[in-house]
């Protein structure tokens, strides 16, 4: 069997944190692993479990026919692939493009990729590096369903579940930009909540199991909150916007007294207050999502 149709073998591109993590849950699962890095030295453990080390990344490429790309974002993995000797080398392969960037990123990178007759999937992980390879890993994929078919095999060695959310090239990166900005904003509001707590006398460890109950309200209110807002109601029955920006000012007042930014909140509080000002004072906080979108 020629390495272009070698099923059994796959390269990563990329050796960072998550890159290592997913050429070691290839090397498990007993796949022949290229790995290549721009900075030499970070692929010492995953060739002491079996992996090849490529001298450049067209060397790289051409060991197998699915390329896996991990780094920083798009700007990193056009620095990689667009170099003449990558580019040619890849012709007729797979490149999975695996970094996080915008759909519009991935949409070019598509585009770039049909020139040049390389067959191109994009990729999110959205779960961190000790999930790869077990059943907790997340994976979205989006592009050609038969290419994806095609090597679900191979990228099964990642473990968890894999989505492929259809053919538009554009997909998981929109999913990723989404969950993200889940993620993010809830972090901000962490990282700011331990900031005030502090200030009135209260340790991190002593708020920590309250915060995780605050965490643990969101997953039901995520799925009542999808269907209030694809229904269109934004029912504030319960706790209308009025009462949601009062209780934001409240954060605003008590961390402003103590000299700490208040900006995040700032602007939550505003998009309510707008909210209000246009007339909808009595719907859910969901309604800020609909304002948001309005242009
Ligand atoms: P980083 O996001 O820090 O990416 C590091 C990798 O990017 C290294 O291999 C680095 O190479 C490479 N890189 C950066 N700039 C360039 C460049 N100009 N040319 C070539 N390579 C470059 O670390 P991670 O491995 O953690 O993340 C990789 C991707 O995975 C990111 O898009 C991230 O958002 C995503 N991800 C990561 C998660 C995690 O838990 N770590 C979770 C989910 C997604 P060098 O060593 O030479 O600097």
């Amino acid at each position: 069997m020629s390495v272009h149709t070698d099923r059994s073998a796959v390269t990563v591109l990329g050796l960072g944190p998550m890159g290592r993590a997913l050429a070691g849950a290839f090397l498990d699962a007993g796949l022949r692993t290229t790995v290549w890095n721009r900075t030499p030295g970070r692929d010492g453990e995953l060739v002491a479990r079996g992996a090849a080390a490529a001298s450049s990344a067209e060397e790289a490429v051409a060991a197998a026919p699915l390329t896996v790309v991990c780094v920083v974002n798009y700007d990193a993995s056009d620095a990689v692939l667009r170099q003449d000797a990558v580019t040619a080398a890849l012709k007729g392969r797979t490149v999975v493009n695996l970094s996080a960037d915008t759909p519009g990123r991935a949409r070019d990178t598509a585009e770039w990729a049909g020139r040049h007759g390389i067959r191109y999937l994009d990729g999110a992980i959205m779960t961190p590096t000790p999930t790869i390879g077990t059943d907790d890993a997340v994976l979205l994929l989006s592009g050609p369903e038969e290419l994806y078919r095609e090597h679900r095999p191979v990228l099964a060695a990642l473990g968890g579940s894999h989505t492929h959310l259809g053919e538009e090239i554009g997909r998981a990166a929109a999913y990723d930009i989404a969950l993200l900005d889940v993620f993010w904003t809830a972090m901000a509001g962490y990282a700011h909540a331990l900031a005030v707590a502090r200030a009135e006398g209260v340790t991190a460890t002593e708020l920590a199991p309250f915060a995780q109950g605050i965490g643990a309200i969101l997953p039901p209110l995520f799925a009542e909150f999808a269907a209030d807002a694809d229904a269109g109601t934004y029912s504030g029955e319960l706790n209308p916007i009025t009462s949601s920006a009062s209780t934001m000012a409240h954060i605003v007042h008590a961390s402003e007294a103590h000299g700490i930014d208040a900006s995040v909140m700032r602007v939550i509080e505003g998009q309510a207050r707008r909210v209000i000002a246009l007339g909808h004072g009595a719907d859910g906080f969901t309604r800020v999502a609909e304002v948001l979108a309005r242009r």
